[in-house]
């Protein structure tokens, strides 16, 4: 029986902490979250795109970010149609929709119901996540 949700790119715990920065590992393998105002991105207004820090997917595209204001980069789709998945998650005492790396299983952040037109959704997700690609 196939997963359809699984990711891709599978690595071991210790290919993942050889790979990436302490701060990386924690948030992408461990489900942690960089204190607000804290990580990269959050104000960026640079064009570009977004790609997991863990396997170099593309995420989001700097077109549909918006400040937020909540402290980390915000947008209100993904890249592309299934970039990320979304699991429930009642972490924290709270009934949130995480996201993570389609691609990897990374974790990212979470996604609101509370963002901008079009599509009325908020994905909050750590700067940690994603390594910035200029473009033009
Ligand atoms: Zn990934």
């Amino acid at each position: 029986m196939s997963d359809v949700t699984a990711p891709k790119v599978r690595k071991s715990d210790v290919e993942w902490r050889e790979q990436l920065s302490p701060e990386q590992y924690r948030i992408l393998r461990q489900a942690g979250t960089e204190r607000a105002f804290t990580g990269p991105f959050w104000n960026s207004k640079e064009k570009g795109l977004y790609r997991c820090a863990g396997c170099g997917e593309e995420l989001f595209i700097s077109d549909t970010k918006f400040d937020s204001g909540c402290g980390w980069p915000s947008y209100f789709e993904p890249a592309k149609p299934g970039a990320v998945s979304e699991h429930r998650d009642t972490s924290h005492g709270m009934i949130r929709t995480e996201v993570r790396c389609a691609n990897c299983g990374g974790h990212l952040g979470h996604v609101f119901p509370d963002g901008p037109p079009p599509t009325g959704l908020r994905y909050c997700i750590n700067g940690h996540a994603m390594t910035f690609e200029p473009l033009g």
